[in-house]
């Protein structure tokens, strides 16, 4: 399996190489150069190999699928040693549970950080050790976060060989949980930067790094960000285990999945799975008032916001401005054609802030032959929806899962089984909670007094040339 570049770059690269990279040379982004099939017969396999083998066996099959060059002992070993009881807390680790007849709830988010990006970044934690052993280099890891993303990362990463995490995030911005999440790991490898400023000041900081190019290339750094594709491959793993079980579980026809979408990582590997041969009926895009997918998807008008224009919500981990994995469908959606997608996403980004394809018959066809529909949130549906399922199901459900069960319910038909898609615990977003239903969601015992935990971080003003020097400083 090769991989090749949406923006039409001629070289093509194999799983390894581009295992450790962000974009490609040319902008673009990663896409094996043809999806495997999986025929009703070896669906049947893989559905046998779930249920009597496990999530991690299941996960071994799919990404042999995409990867030809590690040894299938290894990967084998890889997925085993990801994908434990231990680390995601149950043992089918993605768990479906009806609220209804016909309404999944699919749990991504009892990894050790209680959102979904475990999933990925778990399994990319142990690939990255094994391909930097392999190779016999290192990898300094430089992000900024305002939350999700970095603890996913720091937990992955922790006490692995030659890796090491240097994290920025906007000092005294984050929740008491998140920050007690990141700042009480005490590992070695592991930085804590707090900046003084707002989550911008800590991306423009990485970015300014990363552009020196001879200081990227002396202390090797690199980033984990959702463009990575082999966290994107990860992905795809739980369609297949969401659909084995909720095709055990209902009667109806079809199977359909919502998911609660920021930059289009988690629906762009359902969009992999339904192009394999997964029989997904519908892939409902659900975004909150940061509104960007669903706005394409409703009038083919992509049109990234400016930072005024991107808003603050109580889903915090989808407010983008733009959504960095959208040029992978869109250049399945335009036949492949790399040149065009180039245009799209430099040309007429870059000149005018967007693009439009509601004149290309291609647009119209998304719905028929991708599955993608799409809606959106406010704050107060989110309110409401979380009331809503306290009522009915003696639930609690966090916010960004509740933007998804409300399009959800917008979008399903009568012969159709939705499974939404659990992005994070509830816990992590407490004070919403206490303002829908006016209690405190439960927290896990592991998590149990986190905020009292000694804590590892260095408080930094917003200045590239002290974070080089911290970098310098601790890389040996
Ligand atoms: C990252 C995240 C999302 C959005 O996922 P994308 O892959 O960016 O679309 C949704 N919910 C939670 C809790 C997240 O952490």
């Amino acid at each position: 399996m090769k991989y090749l570049s949406t923006r039409g770059l001629p070289q093509k690269r194999s799983f390894c190489d581009i295992l450790l990279e962000g974009l490609a040379p040319d902008g673009g982004l990663y896409l094996p150069e043809s999806y495997p099939q999986i025929n009703a017969q070896e669906l049947k396999r893989l559905e046998g190999v779930f249920f009597q083998e496990g999530y991690a066996a299941l996960a071994f099959n799919i990404l042999s699928l995409f990867i030809d060059d590690i040894p299938s002992q290894d990967l084998k070993n890889l997925c085993e040693k990801t994908y434990t009881q231990k680390t995601f807390g149950t043992q089918e680790i993605a768990p479906v549970r009806a609220l209804d007849d016909g309404l999944f709830i699919q749990a991504l988010s009892n990894g050790p950080t209680l959102a979904f990006k475990d999933m990925a970044m778990q399994l990319l934690g142990n690939l990255f050790e094994y391909e930097l052993n392999r190779k016999g280099q290192e990898l300094n890891i430089l992000g900024a976060t305002s939350g999700d993303t970095g603890s996913a990362a720091e937990y992955a990463m922790r006490g692995k060989k030659g890796i090491r995490v240097f994290m920025t995030s906007p000092h005294g911005r984050m929740s008491p949980f998140q920050q007690a999440q990141m700042f009480s790991l005490l590992d070695d490898n592991i930085f804590n930067i707090a900046i003084e400023g707002v989550f911008d000041d800590c991306q423009d900081i990485v970015k300014a790094v990363s552009n020196d190019l001879p200081f990227k290339k002396q202390l090797k750094i690199g980033t984990v960000n959702s463009i990575n594709w082999a966290r994107l491959l990860a992905q795809v793993v739980y369609y297949f285990a969401g659909y084995f079980q909720a095709r055990k579980m209902s009667q109806k026809s079809r199977i359909s999945f919502a998911v609660p979408s920021g930059n289009f990582g988690n629906v762009c590997a359902a969009h992999v799975a339904r192009m394999m041969g997964l029989p997904l009926h519908q892939l409902v895009v659900a975004t909150n008032e940061n509104n960007v997918l669903d706005e394409f998807f409703k009038t083919g008008v992509y049109r990234v916001r400016s930072s005024t224009d991107t808003h603050e919500t109580s889903s915090p981990s989808m407010d983008i401005s733009k959504a960095s994995n959208f040029e992978r469908f869109i250049f399945d959606l335009l036949d492949r054609d790399g040149a065009l997608t180039n245009k799209l996403f430099s040309t007429d980004i870059d000149a005018q802030g967007y693009f439009d394809l509601s004149a290309d018959p291609r647009f119209k066809s998304i719905r028929e032959k991708f599955g993608f529909t799409s809606g959106s949130s406010t704050h107060q549906n989110r309110l409401d929806t979380i009331k809503d399922v306290y009522q009915k199901y003696q639930e609690i459900i966090d916010p960004h899962t509740a933007d998804g069960l409300k399009v959800a319910k917008e979008c399903t038909h009568q012969d159709e089984a939705i499974v939404v898609l659990e992005t994070a615990l509830p816990i992590k977003f407490a004070s919403t909670i206490t303002q829908a239903l006016g209690i405190e969601p439960s927290r896990p015992q592991a998590f149990e007094g986190i905020e009292a935990l000694p804590k590892r971080v260095v408080l930094m003003p917003a200045n590239v040339q002290k974070i080089k020097d911290f970098l310098l400083e601790n890389v040996k």
